[in-house]
């Protein structure tokens, strides 16, 4: 891309954002709108109709022949069923463009073959999506088409939700809710709405589209299952923040252009860790709207990747020993008067409103912390979280220098008198001015870090939607200040109450607290003796879900009911069987089909070899010995395979749920990694030719 990219121009262009809809409905029609954007204020049908009309004629000269109700079912991926504007023919012959506010405001899409983890039978199919006029709607233009895209909840017939939105519009209402009760017990009388605000960091790998199609693995898995490690890997960390080579530059270029069309305010690039893994991160926007842009961000990464001869992995460990992708959430609570709840100030210890904040988070953090692991559960985490290179598998919080000096105070005195300055940096740098640096390092290793004026979730996998994570912290921080709250509102002495209340919380749950490095072992022990559940795989992590604790918290603040819970728990075991079983069956078949073949064809011209030079009256015993080595990996290779798809056939049979999701982690998964090892080690000994498949290096060295 050549020319240079008008980005306030281009901003936007492709959204039915406030600009157009005060520019294009009629005055009340936009104030009735407003309404139930800011207050979820029912809306009527005849205004809807405006409002489709409007929105369908901006679409129409956008160059729009269709519309989709958008949603979010529980596939981990987005999706929508495109219905064109035409109306029946007329009389004449002829057809109109029509969008009532009927069709604007429910969809029926036919749910039956969406997960419903039981709450439907495939009989009663009927699903309804429900315009969420929060997000705004946007035109999505491909080369030959255009479509409306209207962001949706999905639900069933009778109400239950079907999909990760509706959860998390509850949960945005439990939040608002209860940090309103918070914030008028401070004297608080001017904000109207608190909404959790959220920036996600979205990692990805990117390879060469036609290295990639070689690969099953890559195609089917999503991530890599034989490979053997190349001279080279990231340990020089000269890739992270490097320059950007041209090639991903101008697919970066042409990201940012499509996103910043579609109203995502892509912000931050930079290379990653690994080589050929970047990062990319739009500012900050509020919980809802977040979650939707992350997944255009992910559909655009991936069209946009292939349009430029690229592949863009997901995946949260596309390769086995080098740094893997994931997700950092970044949350906070904003006032719609502009005030940020998680802002400490300059002198915390004074900031009584930010402190006992700051307890509620760790205590909601402490008491739900297995179902806050469950949020960020999926089989490719299995693979990153506690290696060394993302947090491990247990919940801790960072809090940094200041704040903890702070907690400590409130431990062990019952109040805090006194926070710890930042100071100046001296760069030691005549020429560098030296500035006021922040009170507090950072930590990259903690799961649930403070950075400032927000959380940071990092364990959350590169590839799933964010919003079972918010939900999860949306609804855990709605109970913590409602508990809060229950016992404010009724204190006699408001001042002491709260004095009171920050100590106990501070004493009960210094616990979760962990400012060292999270990737070490000291950790796993030390957190083992403070009772922290260490929850290693998402089999592990998903009866969270379902526990006491979960269902008395979603059900009191109308987030999930217990059926819905139970539908979502089973939904997950399949769901790691599922992705477990297809790994198994792409292993055997590569194995069985390209590595194998391929080995014994090697072996023959290694055997001709030995014939020839012996022959020529020549000691062979090099060939020999390098064909006795791949023959004896050859058959470990094959044992292990047969191994594999015998325990592949029993699985299939064991009952579907936590059973099978067992067998699958228990039996599976270290079947094929007792396939892997020989396999990689024939890599390194067969002749580069032979391989059937382009090597690590190729994948992630020559982008
Ligand atoms: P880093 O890599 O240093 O963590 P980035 O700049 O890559 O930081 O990403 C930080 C993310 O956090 C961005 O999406 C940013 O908009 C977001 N963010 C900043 N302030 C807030 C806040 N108050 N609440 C929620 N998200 C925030
Ligand atoms: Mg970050």
């Amino acid at each position: 891309m050549s020319e240079t990219i008008n980005v306030a121009a281009i901003y936007g262009e492709n959204v039915f954002n406030d600009t157009v809809m005060q520019e294009r409905l009629p005055k009340k029609v936009y104030k009735d709108l407003k309404k139930t954007i800011e207050e979820g204020k029912d809306l009527d049908l005849v205004t809807a109709d405006v409002i489709a009309h409007e929105m369908k004629e901006w679409a129409l000269e956008k160059g729009a022949t269709h519309y989709t109700h958008w949603f979010q079912p529980l596939t981990g991926v987005t999706a929508e069923k495109h219905d064109s504007f035409i109306s029946a023919p007329m009389p004449n012959g002829k057809v109109l463009m029509s969008f009532s506010g009927k069709e604007l405001i429910k969809g029926e899409p036919d749910a039956s073959s969406f997960p419903s983890g039981g709450l439907r039978a495939t009989f009663e199919a009927r699903g309804y999506t429900v315009w969420d006029c929060t997000s705004p709607a946007f035109v999505k233009k491909d080369q030959n088409s255009c479509v409306l895209y209207i962001p949706t909840a999905f639900c069933s017939y009778t109400g239950e939700a079907l999909d990760q939105k509706t959860p998390l519009l509850r949960s945005m209402e439990a939040i608002n809710e209860q940090a309103l009760r918070f914030l008028r017990l401070f004297g608080n009388t001017t904000s109207r709405k608190v909404k959790p605000s959220v920036g996600i960091e979205q990692e990805y790998f990117l390879v060469d589209r036609e290295k990639y199609l070689q690969r099953e693995d890559l195609i089917f898995a999503g991530r890599t299952l034989f490979g053997a490690m190349p001279p080279k890997g990231q340990e020089l960390d000269d890739h992270y923040f490097g320059s950007i080579r041209d090639r991903i530059a101008n697919f970066m270029s042409a990201i940012n252009e499509e996103l910043w069309k579609l109203g995502v305010t892509a912000k931050t690039q930079h290379n990653e860790a690994a080589p050929a893994q970047h990062e990319l991160a739009p500012i900050y926007m509020e919980c809802n709207v977040a979650v939707d842009h992350n997944q255009l961000i992910m559909e655009t990464l991936k069209k946009m990747a292939y349009r430029q001869g690229l592949h863009c992995l997901l995946h949260e460990k596309p390769f086995a020993g080098v740094n893997g992708s994931g997700k950092h959430d970044n949350w906070s609570l904003t006032t719609d008067d502009g005030k940020n709840l998680l802002d400490p100030g300059k002198t915390p210890h004074e900031n009584i409103q930010f402190l006992l904040m700051l307890m509620c988070v760790l205590r909601s953090v402490d008491k739900h912390a297995a179902l806050l692991r469950e949020s960020a559960a999926d089989p490719g985490n299995d693979l990153r979280l506690g290696a060394a290179e993302a947090p491990p598998a247990i919940i801790s919080v960072f809090l940094g220098e200041q704040l903890s000096d702070v907690l400590n105070q409130l431990v062990e005195t019952g109040s805090a008198t006194h926070s710890i300055k930042g100071g100046t940096l001296e760069t030691g740098v005549k020429a560098v001015p030296d500035f006021a640096k922040d009170a507090t390092d950072r930590n990259r290793t903690s799961p649930f870090a403070f950075t400032g004026n927000k959380f940071e979730f990092r364990m959350t996998g590169s590839r799933d939607s964010v919003a079972g994570p918010n939900v999860v912290l949306n609804t855990i921080v709605a109970e913590a200040l409602c508990e809060a709250c229950d016992i404010l509102e009724k204190a006699g002495d408001f001042e002491k109450a709260v004095h009171d209340l920050i100590k106990e919380y501070a004493i009960e749950h210094q616990r979760i607290v962990y400012n060292g490095n999270g990737y070490s072992e000291e950790w796993i022990e030390e957190a083992k003796r403070r009772g922290l559940p260490n929850l290693e795989s998402m089999v592990d992590a998903i009866p969270a879900l379902t526990s006491d604790s979960s269902v008395a918290l979603f059900e009191k603040f109308n987030v999930f009911t217990r059926k819905e819970l139970e539908s979502r728990e089973e939904i997950k075991y399949e769901a790691y069987a599922k992705a477990i079983n297809i790994e198994a069956r792409t292993m055997i078949d590569v194995a069985s089909k390209q590595i194998i073949p391929a080995v014994v064809k090697y072996t023959k011209t290694l055997a001709d070899a030995v014939n020839a030079v012996v022959a020529a009256g020549v000691d062979a015993d090099v060939q020999l010995a390098l064909l006795r080595e791949v023959s004896g990996f050859l058959k470990e290779a094959k044992e292990a395979l047969t191994n594999l798809e015998e325990l592949d056939k029993e699985a299939e049979q064991k009952p579907e749920g936590k059973e099978q999701a067992r067998f699958f982690r228990d039996a599976i998964v270290p079947a094929m990694e007792a396939l892997r090892i020989p396999v990689d080690k024939l890599e390194m000994l067969v002749d580069k030719s032979a391989w059937p498949m382009p090597s690590y290096a190729e994948l992630i060295f020559e982008v």
